[in-house]
């Protein structure tokens, strides 16, 4: 099969291409493979969920302007027609065998596969501030949980100091900078079947 449309230079044999994660990297990938890909290559996108959550208006939630069901879109319907989708975490990739497994058991054999399964907050990262956030004193809203509880938090604030701390980059990461033995969006990725865990 051919990528076709403007600009496209590659062409490459691929009948189906798997998408993990249905974010916003992933959906865009989807889309975009749909309109350029032929009719018969086969797209899946896999994602735990289908609450597809847009993130930027998460600086919105603790001020009031709007709230995590409003920002809350499935995710199947922000996929153009022709792509298909599978609710289901990804426990582990076959590269050799080019198969993904899915925490629900099923398989999913790939020409091309995409990997689009975001970033992870790591507040252990930071000496400090998980424990922090667990005593109700700091509060990040890079997540709907703690958009809310800052909400609440600033509603209640009657005075004092409040600091604003833009953590070491990245804010999010894929790997964590203190251990190399775990994914956080927890799927292992090997040349030799894998075990299951991660
Ligand atoms: C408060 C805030 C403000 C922002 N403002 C801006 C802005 O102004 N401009 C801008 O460009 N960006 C902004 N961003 C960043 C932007 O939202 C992210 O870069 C973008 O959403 C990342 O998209 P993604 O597809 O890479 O990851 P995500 O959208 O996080 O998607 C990853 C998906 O993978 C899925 N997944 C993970 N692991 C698995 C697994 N094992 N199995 C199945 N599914 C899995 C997850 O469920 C998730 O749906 C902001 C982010 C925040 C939090």
């Amino acid at each position: 099969m051919a990528l076709a449309g403007p600009g496209s230079q590659a062409e490459f044999m691929a009948s189906r291409i798997v998408v993990l994660g249905g974010g916003t990297g992933g959906t865009l990938a989807a889309n975009r493979l749909r309109r350029q890909l032929a009719a018969d290559d086969v797209i899946t996108v896999v994602d735990r969920d289908n609450q597809h959550l847009y993130q930027p208006g998460l600086l919105f939630i603790p001020f009031g302007g709007t709230a995590a069901e409003k920002i809350t879109r499935s995710r199947v319907r922000q996929l153009h027609a022709g792509v298909g989708y599978c609710e289901s975490g990804a426990d582990y990739v076959e590269t050799d065998a080019r198969r993904v497994h899915l925490e629900d058991g099923t398989v999913l054999p790939y020409d091309v596969l995409v990997i689009a399964t975001g970033a992870a907050l790591l507040p252990g990262e930071t000496d400090g501030l998980a424990e922090a956030t667990g005593r109700g004193e700091a509060f990040t809203f890079y997540e709907p949980a703690g958009a809310v509880a800052l909400r609440d938090a600033l509603a209640q604030f009657d005075g004092g100091r409040i600091v604003i701390n833009v953590v070491d980059m990245p804010i999010k990461s894929r790997w964590p900078r203190s251990s190399s033995a775990s994914w956080p969006t927890g799927i292992s990725v090997g040349a030799e079947s894998a075990t299951g865990s991660s």
